[in-house]
Order: C-alpha cells, then structure tokens, then sequence
C-alpha cells in the first residue's frame, strides 16, 4: 500500500485490544473489507472511539501499518448516532454488514458500499421500517455479487413462472413451481403475493416497495428467504438474522401510536 489515503468506510466489527487500542473490521468505499487498528480510541481524549461505533460511517485516514492492519490516523463521523437500545435495528444492521463482512479482504464494490450506507441509514432512521430496508438491500446486495436469483423462470426447469404459489430454493438459485418445487425438500415456501413482491423488487421500484401493507407472514417468508438466498451464495450464516424472527414484526410509528397506520 502507498502512503496515507483517504477513504470511507463502515464499521462492521471492532473489539478491544491491548491498553487502549481496537481492532475493526471495516468496509471501504474504495478499498473493500479491511482490518484496522485505532490506537489510543479508548481514551476519553481519543477522537478515533466516538466516531468508530459499530455501524457507523466515516471519513477515514488510514496509514500503512505493520502486519495486515492499517492504521486509521483520522475518522470523521458522518451518519448519525446508532439507536442502540432498539434490538430489531440493531440485529437487521448486524445482518447487512455481515454480508460485506463476508467477503473477501480488498475486494472493492463501491456499489454495494453506496447501497449498504444506505440501507444502514434507512435502518437508523427513527421514521425508517429497518426489517423493510434489510429486505431491499438483500436482494440489491444478491444482484451486485452476481447472484440475482431467478424470478421470472423457474430454477428447475426453466419453465415460465405462473403468477401463483412457489417454492424458493438457494442452491437451485431461485424460484421453483410445480414439480420442480415439490420435489425439492429444501425449497421453502414462497407465495404468490411474496414472488410478486420480489418481481417489482428486481424491477428497482422502490417507491412501490415503500408503499407495502406488510402482513407478518409477508415480512418473515419475503426476508427469509432473502436472507437465506445471500448466506447461500456468501457460504456463510447470518447469525443475526435468527434475532430478528424472536421480536416479532416492526410496527410503524403512526399504528405504534394508536393511529390508522396508513402507509
Ligand atoms: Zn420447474
């Protein structure tokens, strides 16, 4: 690596280390998944440990240093303060940056770092539907690494897809229907209104998307099989995607207040 550069980059990971030191995991726009070292950040004078929460976003500085650790000289902070407290959140934001952590070091998809601030955004965003946001950037992030899975031909067969019930399968590379769906005992289910969905998804139309009536069992086979599909093709699990099916569905604030909820 030359000298000193300026990137930005998302904090995937980071634990503590030595003295007063941390270790991250970071996603850079131009320089993919990195390892990082921020020394002195645990010290209340360090501007480095504020800025490099988890899930955050920064300006960065990095230098060179010994090993396969850059050093992270400067970090500005530039998306605004994790919520925390909130678990759904937090456990949809610990899925979409595991699937940069997923990858391999030094590989840079400046796409997909644009898409995951972006949905990582959407997550914080108090007014934001975070399970929604995880949903749209799965299927993004599946394109961007070359896995778009198959929604217009069945996976099996090739056949036309009906508009109907199906089956969904990762190893197959998408949508099954007929036979082909049931003789695939690891295909999980996918219904008409979900296989819809997933078709305007694909279409990039995300203003309809926004304007989803989420039923519970929408939300949960629509994000499983999404997230199932990218652990699939990342050949790794998601972990935290088994958090979110433990709290139950995100209510929007104007039915979390007792309005008429009319998204
Ligand atoms: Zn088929």
């Amino acid at each position: 690596m030359a000298a000193s550069v300026r990137d930005e980059g998302i904090v995937c990971r980071r634990v503590d280390y030595a003295e007063a030191d941390r270790i991250l995991t970071l996603f850079t726009r131009d320089g993919g998944k990195v390892g990082a070292i921020a020394r002195g950040a645990r010290t209340s004078r360090s501007h480095l440990g504020p800025a490099l929460d988890l899930f955050a976003r920064c300006a960065l500085q990095v230098a060179p240093g010994r090993g396969h650790l850059v050093v992270i000289t400067q970090a500005e902070r530039l998306s605004r303060p994790w919520p925390e407290a909130d678990l759904t959140r937090t456990a949809c934001a610990a899925v979409a940056v595991g699937t940069a952590d997923a990858l391999q070091e030094g590989l840079a998809i400046p796409a997909l770092y644009d898409r995951l601030a972006s949905a990582l955004a959407g997550m914080g965003d108090p007014q934001g539907d975070p399970r929604a946001e995880l949903a749209w950037f799965a299927l993004e992030a599946a394109a961007l690494l070359g896995y778009q899975p198959a929604l217009e031909r069945c996976a099996g067969c090739d056949g036309p897809l009906v508009d109907g019930d199906a089956a969904f399968a990762p190893d197959r590379g998408g949508v099954l229907q007929g036979r082909c769906a049931e003789l695939d005992p690891g295909a999980v289910p996918c219904h008409a209104v979900t296989l819809r969905l997933l078709r305007r998804m694909a279409d990039g139309d995300r203003r309809l998307f926004d304007r989803v009536r989420w039923s519970d069992g929408l939300r949960d086979e629509l994000e499983r099989l999404l997230i199932a599909h990218l652990a699939y093709h990342l050949d790794r699990p998601l972990r935290a995607a088994a958090l979110l099916h433990g709290l139950g569905g995100w209510v929007p604030p104007a039915q979390a207040a007792g309005g008429a909820g009319t998204r």
